[in-house]
């Protein structure tokens, strides 16, 4: 293989693919006793081509090019990469401290609960609880305000008015509902609102994700939307359902 526009990619040239997998978001490949990480972020796509086959997006947004010889391997607007040795795996400084694999077959709910409970989170907000990745790996913002509105929390909710028996259903749910969609061609957390695969409505499939202005599915009032966090990712939340946790005054 050749690892194409990646500082550091040389490293991997000619080695063979050892391994390939996910970790949280993240995707590992390792060739030649080095590891080429990618975080796709909002907007990274990967694209597969034949040689000589004209890219669907222009050359100058390829974030990185793995190439097999009979195959090519195109990441697009790649907003997070890097080359390293394997070695360096356990010391990785974002790898080394995500939290449990929400995405894997088991999950070791105690330490996620542990890493809950560590100091410096009981006074940040639910919805950025769940998208700390240092707690547990795998949940992204649509999850966030889904499974925010499924257990009726207040996405602003200080994390320690949160009970643990409500945050383990969340991230339990979280677990669910992450592995059944690794196998799907879309994100799902509410089957029944989805009219068929290719439905385009806006959070079709979903439970409050991308529903601006829009009937709650659970009680029909308005559905709200924020920019939250130090980020400023968008939260989408029901003011009638999600009172669990409101902070008054
Ligand atoms: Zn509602």
């Amino acid at each position: 293989m050749r690892l194409r526009d990646v500082a550091d990619g040389e490293a991997m040239a000619g080695a063979e693919i050892s391994s390939a997998r996910a970790v949280g978001k993240h995707l590992l490949i390792e060739a030649g006793g080095t590891i080429f990480r990618s975080h796709m972020g909002m907007d990274g796509t990967w694209h597969s081509y034949a040689p000589g086959e004209r890219w669907w997006k222009p050359e100058h947004t390829a974030g990185a090019v793995l190439d097999l010889g009979e195959r090519l391997f195109v990441c697009f607007d790649l907003p997070s990469s890097d080359v390293f040795p394997s070695a360096e795996l356990a010391v990785h400084p974002v790898l080394s401290k995500l939290g449990p694999d929400l995405c894997t077959e088991e999950v070791d709910f105690d330490e996620v609960l542990r890493r809950i409970r560590a100091p410096d989170q009981a006074a940040r907000e639910a919805a950025e609880l769940l998208l700390d990745q240092r707690v547990a790996a795998g949940i992204g913002n649509v999850y966030k305000s889904d499974l925010l509105l499924m257990h009726r929390i207040d996405p602003w909710a200080e994390v320690a008015s949160l009970s643990d028996e409500l945050l383990l259903a969340i991230y339990r749910d979280a677990h669910r509902l992450l592995r059944k969609n690794l196998t799907t061609p879309r994100r799902i957390t509410a089957p029944r609102f989805l009219r068929h695969m290719r439905d385009k409505t806006p959070g079709a499939g979903l439970w409050v994700y991308n529903r601006n202005r829009r009937p709650c599915r659970m009680c029909g009032a308005v559905v709200q939307m924020a920019r939250q966090g130090e980020l400023a990712r968008l939260t989408y939340w029901c003011p009638s359902c999600q009172t669990e946790g409101t902070r008054r005054g």
